[in-house]
């Protein structure tokens, strides 16, 4: 697992190496559409049908055809077209049609002339435009062809995504059952919410925002609590984690001190390795394998948890949950304000981003210390600054990376 004695590793450099390990754990199941969102599509969806099945008009109006036209006479209406009633009648020379939107297009039409641009009079409709021939017709498969590749297999399904499978006729859809992944907090010191606070207690922060998370990405979750700082108890939550669920994460416990005693526990019963990454919050953080589950152990302090699990876990998730991950959006913005940094590892500082005179700026939420979580609450942003640069002064361009859906 790439144990790296002492030397810090690169972020990318990790997520690298766990995704070259990670694949798809997920069966296919089948599910009604309405049951589909969140899900991760197992296979193409190829267009069963042409979208629009048929030639429609796109407006009201009246359906011409280009010679009757050419004489500039009214043209006498021979029937009428509506949506879900097509036209079949006769259609005479020297006619029109007339035709509302989403009518099909009676056959030898050229034309729809919007409503707007034509009088009715006692001798029929004169036309006050010259329509040009296709004019107003949405063509049979102009959207989707039939056959064509629509959605890609690994795509978490959206609201986006439901009503297009519905256009298609397609009641159920070939999804990836939801990984299952335990979580526990380690630590003495860590309380319930809900539980009165002893001197020397902290309440136990990480597990709901790990859970919110993996709420957010689709995940089922095995919640086991908090685990104290004892080898029999973790021991015991570390076996039924890999009994019953795809991976683990547990927050805590992974920092030197306390790394020897879960890393000989974990060495025991699986292959992990401690590493130590060279970001900014986040430094220490352990990934490996159990008999059956992976492992993904974050850093105690509550940002550096939040942090990891955005920026390393996530993509890792996304990977075992067969989903294809799309990396976030980055920008450049103008620091508003000087930043702190040394250089030596890469920075997540938190961020505020708006819009300013000359373009998009951030700045600090404030302390950037790895316990301060208003830091992080108060954000909209990271500011991601490279591994060897040193302080930010105002003015300088700085990369943001705007909160996505897992931490909105
Ligand atoms: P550790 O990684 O276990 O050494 O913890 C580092 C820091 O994070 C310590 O100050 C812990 O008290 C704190 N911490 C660890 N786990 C949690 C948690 N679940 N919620 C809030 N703070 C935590
Ligand atoms: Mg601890």
């Amino acid at each position: 697992m790439g144990f790296d004695n002492g030397a810090l590793r690169s972020l990318e450099d990790a997520l690298q190496g766990m995704l070259a390990r990670l694949d798809c754990r997920c069966e296919a199941e089948s599910v009604p559409l309405p049951e589909a969102l969140d899900r991760v599509l197992a296979s193409d969806i190829l267009s069963p049908l042409s979208v629009p099945p048929f030639d429609n008009a796109a407006m009201d109006g009246y359906a011409v055809r280009l010679a009757d036209l050419a004489a500039g006479a009214p043209l006498p209406v021979a029937g009428k077209a509506f949506a879900g009633q097509p036209y079949d009648g006769e259609w005479p020379a020297g006619h029109c049609i007339r035709i509302m939107t989403g009518a099909p297009v009676p056959p030898g039409a050229d034309a729809v002339v919007m409503q707007e641009e034509t009088q009715a009079g006692e001798n029929g409709i004169t036309f006050l435009a010259h329509p040009v021939a296709g004019q107003n017709i949405r063509r049979r498969g102009e959207d989707l062809a039939q056959g064509s590749r629509v959605l890609e297999s690994g795509l978490r399904l959206s609201p986006r995504e439901l009503p297009l499978l519905a256009s298609l006729g397609i009641a159920s859809v070939s999804v990836r059952r939801p990984l299952k992944v335990a979580i526990f907090s380690t630590g003495d010191e860590l309380k319930p919410v809900g539980s009165p606070l002893q001197h020397g207690d902290i309440y136990d922060s990480n597990r709901y925002g790990v859970r919110a998370m993996l709420s957010r990405m689709g995940i089922e979750c095995l919640d086991l609590g908090i685990i104290p700082d004892d080898p029999a108890a973790l021991r015991a939550a570390f076996q039924q984690a890999d009994r019953e669920a795809d991976a683990l994460i547990t927050t805590g416990g992974v920092s030197v001190g306390e790394a020897d005693f879960t890393k000989q526990l974990l060495e025991e019963l699986g292959e992990i390795g401690f590493w130590k990454l060279a970001i900014k919050p986040g430094k220490p953080f352990a990934f490996g394998r159990l008999p059956n589950a992976w492992f993904f152990g974050l850093p105690g302090n509550p940002v550096s948890a939040m942090v990891t699990f955005d920026q390393l876990v996530q993509p890792a998730l996304a990977r075992l949950a067969g989903q294809q991950f799309a990396r976030p959006l980055r920008l450049q913005a103008l620091a508003a304000e000087p930043l702190k940094k040394s250089p030596g590892r890469q920075d997540f500082q938190r961020g505020i981003l708006s819009a300013g005179p000359n373009g998009l700026e951030v700045r600090s939420t404030g302390s950037q210390d790895s316990g301060v979580f208003s830091s992080l609450s108060r954000a909209n942003c990271y500011i991601v600054l490279e591994q060897e640069r040193g302080k930010v002064a105002a003015g300088e361009t700085v990369t943001v990376e705007p909160f996505s859906g897992l931490l909105l």
